[in-house]
């Protein structure tokens, strides 16, 4: 068995570690973790493509003033179009 100090610092260690292979990113309104691949090409797509303001499907919704139902058909667009930010 390991000490606790150990196994915090290992449990940190992988975390960290699986974040920077995931990209973890999190909502900045409600600090939503992690967003899913659709809420970060959403958030690029309309904000920025470098931006480092991520937001939330709800959050994102209430921003531009549309419903989630709104966002997701514009997730199937835009990946119908074949965007990269989706992939
Ligand atoms: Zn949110």
């Amino acid at each position: 068995m390991l000490n606790m100090p150990e196994r915090t610092y290992l449990h940190l260690k992988y975390t960290g570690l699986n974040q920077n292979k995931m990209e973890t990113k999190k909502c900045y309104v409600c600090g939503k973790t992690p967003l899913s691949k659709d809420e970060v090409g959403l958030t690029k797509k309309i904000i920025d493509k470098k931006t480092v303001v991520f937001y939330c499907l709800p959050c994102l919704a209430e921003y531009l003033e549309v419903t989630e139902e709104e966002l997701s058909a514009k997730i199937e667009e835009f990946k119908s179009e074949g965007c990269k930010l989706f992939e």
